[in-house]
């Protein structure tokens, strides 16, 4: 539960930090729209991409197993969106209260757990399909219906929460770490002494596969200021 909590957390200050403090009523600081359930089923369909589905064309290439990974971790960020804007929107509470309901699924226990296995390309496809239905469904959204199937098929795609977990704060700390350090502007470094900063990043995970988003932060920050000072 805890690393869901975290997540959530995260997820919740880098939307406020892109959006605005307002993000939850489904607009951003700038007055676009939000719209959540879209994000998941395009990103849903770059998952299937991982596959060599065509029929027509190169039908006999290797499924992209890493990238299935990135993509289930991209559409991670997009469902724990989706969750905090209804738990708002519906009144149902805050973002402890979907960490404490996320815990008590029966799917979550399917991820809490060491095993990380791929299943059939076939059968993580139609799991993905289920996903893109429940959000273009047009019915209220089922929640739990959606959070079952996402765990189902993190059971499927080689991860599991303690993976899914290292994989979302990499790339939510590191994203928050460039934009902290000129990213927009294009004064940031991104290659460190020959090697990219996500190289860098996967070591300091690597070493300490328990690190708190905080110290990722920190470890970020003194190799930065080492390899990088002038
Ligand atoms: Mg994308
Ligand atoms: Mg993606």
């Amino acid at each position: 539960m805890d690393k869901i909590l975290l997540m959530l957390q995260l997820q919740n200050q880098l939307n406020v930090a892109t959006n605005g403090e307002e993000w939850v009523r489904g607009v951003t600081k700038n007055g676009k729209e939000i719209n959540w359930k879209r994000c998941i089923y395009m990103e849903s369909a770059e998952m299937i991409d991982s596959f060599p589905w065509k029929h027509w064309k190169a039908i006999d290439a290797e499924p992209d197993w890493d990238n299935l990974k990135i993509e289930v971790v991209d559409v991670w960020h997009f469902i724990m969106s989706l969750a905090i804007e209804f738990y708002a929107q519906e009144m149902l509470g805050g973002i402890e209260d979907i960490a404490i309901h996320t815990a008590e699924l029966n799917a979550f226990s399917l991820i809490d757990n060491n095993h990380a296995r791929f299943d059939e390309p076939k059968i993580i496809m139609t799991k993905v399909e289920d996903i893109m239905r429940d959000v273009l469904s047009l019915g209220k959204l089922d929640l739990d219906a959606l959070l079952t199937h996402f765990f189902e098929l993190v059971s499927m795609s080689g991860l599991n929460l303690h993976s899914l977990y290292t994989l979302y704060i990499g790339k939510n700390i590191l994203n928050q770490f460039r934009q902290d350090n000129g990213y927009k502007e294009g004064t940031y470094i991104k290659t460190w002494d020959g090697e990219e900063d996500n190289v860098w990043m996967q070591k300091i995970l690597d070493e300490n596969p328990d690190i708190k988003p905080e110290e990722l932060y920190k470890e970020l920050a003194k190799l930065y200021h080492q390899v990088n000072r002038a």
